[in-house]
């Protein structure tokens, strides 16, 4: 697959990022690692006129302490953020969640940023343009920069609806929102700050908040007394997530004061499931259980990834219990297989 022609820029700052976006208009693209955006490229997924290239903007690669958070630069790159030893037993869900990003090879060169914005993905989306033009293209073919094919204006995965039905499937989202991250957007305008949770939106075709002529610049992410970040994928070397639990606790003794539960890869933004029921309480097995069957209800995976929808709703529960367990402490030998292959996941 070739990709088609586009002018480059390689941005040298960003400021240089910011005007070369707001020049370039609605047409131009953000190259983070690329490793996203290049395959897109090539499916004519996206038909960029201009590619900016952030890798040689020094600012977002940076990470450093700031206050009691930690700002992390959109161009810094996962396989380098999960063994950074500055990322302590604080951060541990996003830890984890960057290290099980795809495959080692892939996380040297993507980028966190990248990671953030990633496009939805869909089963009848990230095909070749062969694939989508014989089913005559989908929703979302035209989302993205520019289109790459005229719209099919039909949901495959749910016909008669009205909106596309594509999955979040980014891994450090539901991990860094659990942390209770904020996230900076930066254009030639000026730069706002928002709670990562609020940069995405619960629609396959339009799933950032973040305006065209606007790049994120960095994460501010602050600790928490434990978290953990739990992924579902058929291989374990390197697929996407069909299923993210990333859960984080402040406990008293053993009272919950604070938790943020997230979802990833049920729907198509990271879904934050309400934890009043657990607060003011041990981290019981009866509260667990009922927490785990209400973050169930919320999951509303579709037959658009892998696996079968059913048992992915199963598996919501399941690892809802298994995380919150791992965090009230629990013996990780005492959770079963299901903590042990997620102690297999995390690469040493
Ligand atoms: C085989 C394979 C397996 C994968 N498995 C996983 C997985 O398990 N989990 C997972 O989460 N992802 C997975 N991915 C997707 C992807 O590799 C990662 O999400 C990666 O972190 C994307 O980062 P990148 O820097 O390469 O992004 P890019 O491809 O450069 O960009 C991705 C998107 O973000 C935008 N973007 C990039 N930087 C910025 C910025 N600073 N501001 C605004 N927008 C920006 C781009 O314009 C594009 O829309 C996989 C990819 C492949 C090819």
């Amino acid at each position: 697959m070739r990709a088609p022609s586009f002018r480059w820029h390689a941005a040298t700052s960003l400021a240089d990022a910011a005007r070369a976006l707001a020049a370039g208009g609605p047409r131009a693209l953000l190259l983070g690692g690329g490793t996203d955006v290049v395959p897109a490229i090539k499916r004519r997924q996206y038909v960029p006129e201009l590619l900016i290239s952030l890798r040689q903007v020094a600012e977002l690669g940076r990470l450093e302490p700031h206050g009691a958070s930690l700002r992390i630069g959109a161009g810094v790159r996962l396989g380098a953020l999960a063994a950074d030893d500055r990322l302590g037993v604080g951060h541990t869900a996003l830890r984890r969640a960057a290290g099980v990003v795809a495959s080692p090879h892939i996380r040297n060169v993507a980028t966190l940023g990248g990671n953030l914005c990633l496009d939805t993905r869909c089963n009848y989306y990230n095909q070749s343009l062969e694939w989508r033009r014989a089913v005559d293209y989908c929703m979302k073919a035209p989302a993205g920069v520019a289109l790459a094919a005229p719209a099919g204006g039909t949901c495959w995965v749910a016909p008669g609806s009205p909106r596309c039905w594509a999955v979040s499937q980014t891994d450090c989202a539901p991990a860094l929102i659990a942390l209770g991250a904020s996230v900076t957007l930066v254009s030639a305008e000026g730069q706002r700050t928002l709670p990562l949770a609020d940069l995405y939106r619960d629609d396959g075709m339009t799933w950032l908040t973040r305006r065209p002529d606007e790049l994120l610049a960095w994460v501010d992410v602050p600790a928490a007394a434990r978290s953990t970040y739990w992924k579902l994928r058929r291989r374990g070397s390197f697929d996407f997530p069909v299923l993210g639990v990333a859960a984080a606790v402040e406990l008293a003794g053993d009272v919950v004061t604070a938790a943020r539960v997230v979802l990833g890869a049920v729907a198509s933004h990271p879904v934050v499931v309400p934890t009043e029921s657990l607060l003011g309480r041990p981290l019981g097995d009866d509260a667990i259980a009922a927490f785990a069957e209400l973050a169930t209800r919320l999951a509303k995976p579709l037959d658009n990834t892998d696996y079968q929808l059913g048992w992915r709703k199963r598996v919501t529960r399941a690892y809802v219990v298994g995380a919150l367990r791992e965090l009230r402490g629990d013996d990780p030998a005492l959770l079963g297989v299901l903590a042990r292959r997620q102690a297999a996941l995390i690469p040493a």
